[in-house]
């Protein structure tokens, strides 16, 4: 939908920021931003024009909890319940390389990567989830040493529960290969190795309407502007049936939440429970923490920002009584997410039209991911 009609483009602007481009991405989540440093790292004359409708990248990537996480116990047996052994670990393995490009690409530093397990919690319900990591559990150690090299990275750590200190969770086991990260800061650390490698990135900028032809790809901007490149990538996500109305990717809205400052806070790592839809981590000596759209998946399934009382009222309860059953929380902060979600775990990467590529549906694993799906878009496209 064309927002507003903005006024003709100068010759200035049209010849020194619109002529020439090579390749257009639209959306700068961790996808885009990916794709294009690649593409300029393969090819350091190409013009690379990435554009986001929002202020600052307004769909997952800025807004998510930084889990740099790639299969807990319980995700990969429900996976291999509806599909084969090498799906399921391919897609692992994709996550483990995946983590492994974004850490060399932004260093451990430039986004705060700390490698303080990803644990998974079991309460009373949830004891034949349980039962069966704890049968699986030499197969999962097994088929996760050929993806990681590293020896028994699942492993049962009860004793830990006291030192935790929450109420009402029976047994904990770790994924010891696993880390978190400080969202924003790879976002910034991102956006400014895009800046550095001279990407041109324009903000409040989307696309309405694109056509392939014979001279290139005809676009209509969402401010009425009307350009032609020879190559378009789209990494819109959650939002790409904006575009692609029969692409299978749907919108599914996450909610999240962010305490004050809590004196000696005991947690450290990432956890998740009830098959990852809830999630909490430390950062800052806060808790994030965030899910519960299982609550309500038709009305959370918009690409629509907000927050409903249903789950905010969920998250506190929990957080009250399960997580920090012995201290007074305040919250400081709470926003949303859109994910881009289908049937499958498995991104979309394909060419939708001559010269035109698609990079999306990254599920709840943008960050493990997100930087291998941009490159693979562009290899379709350079
Ligand atoms: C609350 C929450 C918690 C999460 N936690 C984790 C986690 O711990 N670990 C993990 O790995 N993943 C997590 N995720 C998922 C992860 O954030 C996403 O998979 C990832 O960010 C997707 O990146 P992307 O680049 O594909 O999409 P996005 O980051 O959504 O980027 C798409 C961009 O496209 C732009 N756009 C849309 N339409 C247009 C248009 N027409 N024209 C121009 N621009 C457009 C949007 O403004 C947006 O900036 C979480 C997600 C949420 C919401």
């Amino acid at each position: 939908m064309i927002k507003t009609n903005a006024p003709e483009l100068s010759y200035w602007e049209a010849t020194q920021f619109f002529k020439g481009i090579d390749l257009l991405i639209v959306g700068s989540g961790i996808v885009g931003l990916n794709a294009a440093i690649f593409a300029k790292e393969k090819a350091p004359n190409l013009q690379i024009l990435l554009i986001d409708r929002g202020a600052l990248p307004s769909g997952a990537s800025t807004r998510n909890a930084g889990f740099a996480c790639f299969g807990s116990p319980t995700e990969i047996l429900d996976d291999l319940k509806e599909q084969s052994e090498s799906e399921v670990f391919e897609l692992v393995a994709k996550r483990w390389k995946g983590l492994a490009r974004l850490r060399e690409r932004l260093g451990d530093e430039g986004i705060a990567y700390k490698e303080w397990g990803g644990f998974e919690l079991f309460r009373k319900e949830d004891q034949e989830a349980y039962e069966e990591c704890q049968e699986k559990m030499p197969f999962l150690n097994r088929e996760m040493a050929k993806i990681t090299g590293r020896k028994a990275i699942y492993q049962n750590v009860d004793q830990q529960l006291p030192q935790f200190g929450f109420k009402g969770v029976e047994k904990l086991m770790v994924n010891k290969a696993e880390g978190q990260i400080d969202t924003g800061k790879m976002m910034k650390s991102l956006i400014a190795k895009a800046r550095k490698l001279e990407i041109e990135i324009i903000n409040g900028l989307g696309l309405d309407s694109f056509q392939s032809g014979a001279g290139g790809i005809d676009l209509v901007l969402d401010n009425g502007w009307e350009l032609r490149v020879p190559k378009v990538l789209i990494a819109t996500n959650g939002f790409a049936r904006q575009l692609l109305p029969e692409l299978e990717v749907l919108p599914a809205r996450n909610q999240v939440l962010m305490t004050k400052p809590i004196p000696d806070l005991a947690i450290k790592g990432t956890f998740h429970y009830d098959r990852g839809y809830y999630y909490f981590r430390n950062i800052d000596s806060r808790i994030l923490f965030g899910g519960g759209r299982n609550l309500a998946p038709k009305v959370e399934q918009t690409n629509t920002f907000g927050t409903t009382s249903l789950i905010q009222e969920e998250l506190l309860k929990l957080l009250e009584e399960m997580i920090c059953p012995n201290q007074k929380i305040e919250i400081e902060q709470w926003w949303s997410g859109i994910l881009g979600v289908g049937s499958t775990k498995k991104p979309i990467v394909k060419e939708v039209e001559p010269g035109v590529v698609v990079a999306v549906r990254m599920g709840g694993m943008g960050i493990a991911i997100g930087s291998l799906v941009g490159e693979e878009g562009v290899q379709l496209l350079l």
